[in-house]
């Protein structure tokens, strides 16, 4: 079943190691192609049963702000292809009113939403303290231990539930494709959020407690909101958009030369968010716990250095999504002469 196989390598970024090989054949095809409805009647199983345990248990992990998710998807729809507007117009909700940004931040709206719990873990990933690296196989699962359940798992398993509906109109009533869209598009947000891939023991920053400038609050807060809030105060007016015109300028002029490699998946893959993943543990600990141990106050100097890292990852999120939609919406008749 061609659309299957492919599904299939979509799932798996090449491979760095026996490990991810061992992984890859352990878990096989089948467990792969029934992610979706395995892991939600699991989850919903497990949720049935215990769900003030459940609660208790998820770490309280935040995603991009509002401002992030918004900021990115607003960038990422100025670098959709005709045919993929067109596509990504007909999946929104009416609600949307054709404005994919104003859904990006749903999935953190319902993530504690009685019948949406299942999807919590899928905004994060726990990688091993202090080793500043990723590997999908070792690190994307949830506390419970359950594969694919992390960010990265998500955004294959998104990307391929859209590219098999685009492909093959049967598979579409398998699908929520909405839900799929705004899932997908949220995700790429999440997994460029450095402190999104960061140590299991402080919960990606959550745990640390520190001061921006004379407010009390956590590391991840602080690369979740209070870098882009601060930058919107200072900078750009307090006003989202003209903060949004200043990266979408940067990515036409000094970053226009790394907007290809940015968008590049190996194998022509659709997505390839475990390269998305290991940049940002690298970030993470290059510059988001750098000098922020718990209790330290983090001022001009940490905000004025880390900017041009969430301003680039924002602008790497954008036409990320935007490549990935690209390639998921390209019209059928060239798929079917590839
Ligand atoms: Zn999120």
């Amino acid at each position: 079943m061609l659309p299957a196989v492919e599904g299939e390598s979509e799932k798996m970024s090449p491979f760095s190691g026996l490990d991810e090989l061992m992984c890859y054949y352990l878990l096989g095809l089948t467990r792969v192609l029934s992610f979706s409805r395995t892991v939600r009647n699991t989850l919903n199983m497990i949720t049935l049963l215990v769900p003030l345990l459940l609660s208790l248990a998820l770490p309280n992990v935040l995603a991009w702000g509002k401002d992030g998710h918004y900021a990115i998807c607003k960038i990422s729809q100025e670098y959709l292809s005709e045919d993929a507007l067109f596509a990504v117009k007909q999946l929104l909700p009416d609600s949307a009113q054709a404005d994919l940004a104003s859904v990006c931040s749903w999935p953190d709206e319902i993530r504690h939403n009685y019948h949406y719990r299942w999807s919590s873990p899928l905004h994060y990933i726990d990688t091993p303290d202090f080793k500043c690296n990723y590997q999908y196989c070792r690190d994307c699962h949830d506390s419970y231990g359950h594969k694919h359940r992390c960010v990265t798992g998500a955004i294959y398993n998104y990307t391929m539930q859209l590219k098999l509906a685009n492909a093959d109109a049967s598979s579409e009533l398998k699908y929520n494709l909405t839900e799929a869209l705004m899932f997908l598009s949220h995700f790429v947000g999440d997994v460029h959020q450095p402190l999104h891939v960061g140590f299991t023991g402080d919960l990606g920053g959550n745990s640390i407690t520190v001061r921006w400038y004379r407010r009390k609050t956590n590391l991840h807060h602080v690369w979740d909101n209070m870098i882009i809030e601060s930058a919107l105060k200072k900078f750009y007016g307090s006003d989202l958009s003209t903060m949004i015109q200043a990266i979408q300028r940067n990515i036409s002029d000094i970053w226009s030369n790394d907007v290809s490699i940015w968008e590049h998946c190996a194998h022509n893959h659709t997505a390839c968010p475990d390269r998305y993943a290991s940049e940002s543990i690298s970030l993470a600990c290059k510059f988001a716990y750098k000098n922020a141990t718990p209790g330290s106050t983090l001022e001009d100097d940490y905000f004025l250095s880390r900017l041009p890292i969430v301003e680039k990852r924002l602008a790497q999120g954008g036409v990320r999504l935007a490549a990935i939609l690209n390639h998921i919406f390209t019209p059928k008749t060239r798929i079917a002469q590839a």
